[in-house]
């Protein structure tokens, strides 16, 4: 079998959406699936909505095209702000999408005219973790000015936390998002159908909270996929951490100097150092993966060996028991960044195994 490939679990997606939504479900909270980090592959999108999610997001309006096209037929929300130049896409292809700028809705606006539908929106609001959202302060100018534009429907509030600053989400964040839900709603006579109060992060949240006040949506793509809470990095028990694996093979297997050539390996206290010590002797083993085709330092290896570098091709490994030879496997499970890398690449062959 070629390497390199991801070798995929749908089993094991099934029975963590299953797990995901049935938990969520006894609070009261839809679940949005999340394929970004999957380059929206059909195939798992399906799974996610046997098990039942109640919509899937992604943010790449092209994901959600290919997910169309491959009859994909539960409803698809953009869950990044849309690209201007990518409106008209926007409002062809997604049922819903996430928005931040007004700018960008009047431009939906046009589309939606023209191609007479109604284009729907949940607005973002910025709650402290300084991505994408709008300031609280503005936002009654802002309803303002996109109820004014034809043929879009507000029908959501959301935020996102736990991204770019590691702010978490927690009870008083969503006590504030939800009571800023009603409070817009009585102001402006709108109806915010779906309240979303996040991502994967909010699970610590979720997990402890008493009431979820309004809060009727969550969006999740990594607690699904991988089983992990990015919050805290940490397995969740009940969900499954392998449903995906990297695995590649053996290119080079050869016993190497332990010395670097031309180089000046006196260290600081002016002692002769020697590399390679524990590379058993200057054993080096490389695998056929680089940087190009996934995240190196997310890949957490399967089996008695230890990532030692890598460049865009080449990845070299500490197999200190020898025990590798060149065409032999070499498997990894990952992180959220090195999956979402290894999908976009060409190079690495996607197979689903069961
Ligand atoms: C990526 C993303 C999510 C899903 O995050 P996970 O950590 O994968 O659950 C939700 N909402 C937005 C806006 C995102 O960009």
């Amino acid at each position: 079998m070629e390497t390199p490939r991801l070798e995929i679990d749908l089993k094991k997606i099934y029975h963590n959406t299953k797990s995901i939504v049935n938990l969520f479900k006894a609070k009261n909270i839809d679940v949005m699936g999340i394929t970004k980090a999957v380059m929206g592959d059909p195939e798992i999108a399906k799974v996610m909505i046997n098990a039942g999610v109640s919509c899937i997001g992604d943010s790449r309006i092209e994901n959600i095209e290919r997910m169309k096209q491959a009859g994909v037929t539960a409803k698809l929300a953009l869950i990044r702000t849309p690209l201007i130049s990518k409106a008209e896409k926007v409002v062809l292809h997604a049922d819903i999408s996430l928005n931040s700028e007004v700018d960008v809705i009047r431009e939906l606006s046009k589309y939606a005219l023209k191609h007479s539908r109604t284009h729907k929106i949940i607005l973002m609001i910025e709650m402290g973790d300084l991505r994408e959202g709008i300031e609280i302060e503005e936002i009654d100018q802002f309803i303002c000015e996109v109820k004014a534009l034809p043929k879009i429907k507000i029908v959501g509030l959301g935020t996102n936390l736990g991204c770019l600053n590691d702010v978490k989400p927690n009870s008083r964040k969503m006590a504030e998002l939800s009571s800023i839900a009603s409070r817009l709603e009585k102001t402006h006579g709108i109806e915010f159908v779906i309240i979303s109060g996040g991502n994967s992060s909010n699970f610590q949240w979720i997990m402890n909270a008493h009431d979820v006040y309004r809060i009727n949506n969550l969006r999740i793509g990594e607690l699904i996929l991988l089983g992990t809470n990015p919050s805290s990095g940490s397995p969740v028990h009940f969900l499954k951490q392998n449903a995906f694996t990297l695995v590649t093979e053996v290119i080079e297997s050869k016993k190497k100097k332990p010395y670097l050539e031309g180089v000046n390996t006196i260290n600081s206290s002016g002692e002769a150092q020697e590399i390679g010590d524990e590379l058993g002797y200057g054993s080096r083993t490389i695998l056929g993966i680089g940087e190009q085709d996934t995240n190196v330092q997310g890949l957490r290896p399967l089996g008695n060996f230890t990532i030692v570098g890598s460049t865009s091709d080449h990845m070299i490994i500490c197999n200190a028991s020898n025990n590798l030879r060149v065409g032999q496997e070499a498997r990894f499970t990952m992180s959220y960044e090195a999956l979402t890398s290894a999908y976009t690449s060409p190079f690495v062959e996607k197979r689903i195994i069961s």
